[in-house]
């Protein structure tokens, strides 16, 4: 029988390091990072608060097999394989983009996400992108049953309300003295965990990675707090869209910083602090606390496309 505890035992303490230029010094700001990508080698940032009381669940349930869905290069998906496997759980991805299964051997190879979560021992299900978009529906979840028993459902990106509450650990007793915290959004889920768990005094900013007025919404059914405000102005045209602009700072930013930045979620959600923070957004002697929420293995299928392009790649 899967067993979690192991897996629970081994997280370390993340850091905050606080981010040193002249640009903070002059708009009177202090800027830092809780270094949430480093809580699991690999097992990233908020994918592993988001896993947590879920896999606790599916142990108590004594389901032996987890499935979930997601694309191609989904931090999730990766997470997920890795989490299972520690913890002696069967994996199922169930995987957008039906080409992808025609010569699985080859997918493997050029795709690190999903080479990495088989080596885990994930079994994959690869669908059209019509099938894909049914898949909460009832005919589709029976057609899984029939093909794989009973198993634990974990939705899209991880986002339930186990995974809200995983989330809710992300801020602690050192991230209290911080008057702004800084995420970047998919689902809305860790947001909403860590608005959950901000203070009275804490103003929660949110940086959506992708297009759309849905989330405000999302985020309300996890939450009831208010002291929160997404910002939507750094999206770079939607999911997975970005440009050299967002390459470079990236790349510079690692340099500086030594910090390595993604370029779908805290990519952005850096760029577009560091742009309000230029344009005295917020006041003097704000205290400020982003949020690195991990997802750093996405990089490699990223550099695939930049290369391909002919394009300079992430650093
Ligand atoms: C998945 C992910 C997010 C978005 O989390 P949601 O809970 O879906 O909003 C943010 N950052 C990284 C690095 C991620 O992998």
């Amino acid at each position: 029988m899967p067993n979690t505890e192991i897996l629970f035992k081994s997280t370390t303490n993340c850091s905050i390091d606080t981010i040193i230029e002249p640009l903070m010094e002059y708009q009177g700001v202090e800027l830092a990072i809780l270094r949430e990508d480093l809580i699991n080698a690999e097992i990233s940032g908020n994918k592993f608060r988001k896993l947590k009381y879920n896999l606790l669940e599916a142990e108590k349930q004594q389901k032996d097999t987890l499935l979930t869905y997601g694309g191609a290069f989904s931090n999730h998906i990766a997470a997920t394989a890795k989490a299972g496997a520690q913890c002696g759980f069967k994996t199922i991805g169930v995987i957008r983009g039906e080409e992808l299964g025609g010569d699985l051997n080859k997918t493997l190879k050029q795709n690190k996400t999903l080479g990495f979560a088989y080596n885990c021992g994930m079994h994959f299900k690869f669908v059209t992108r019509t099938a894909y978009r049914d898949k909460d529906s009832s005919y589709f979840k029976e057609e899984l049953k029939a093909d794989y028993g009973e198993f634990y459902d974990i939705p899209e990106g991880g986002t339930n309300d186990l995974a809200v509450k995983g989330c809710e650990e992300i801020l602690n007793a050192t991230t209290a003295r911080f008057d702004y915290i800084a995420s970047a959004i998919g689902t809305g889920g860790t947001i909403a965990g860590i608005i959950n768990g901000s203070l009275p005094h804490q103003k929660v900013i949110g940086f959506p990675a992708l297009k759309g007025d849905f989330l405000d919404n999302e985020i309300k059914k996890y939450t009831q707090k208010q002291n929160w405000e997404l910002i939507k102005d750094y999206n770079f045209g939607g999911y997975a869209k970005f440009n050299l602009e967002l390459i470079s700072f990236i790349n510079n930013f690692k340099v500086n910083h030594k910090i390595q930045l993604d370029p779908i979620y805290t990519g952005k959600m850096m760029y577009g602090l560091i742009d309000l923070i230029s344009n005295s957004y917020f006041s003097k002697n704000t205290r400020i606390l982003a949020i690195h929420t991990g997802g750093l293995q996405g990089i490699a299928g990223i550099n695939n496309r930049l290369q391909k392009a002919g394009k300079p790649t992430i650093k």
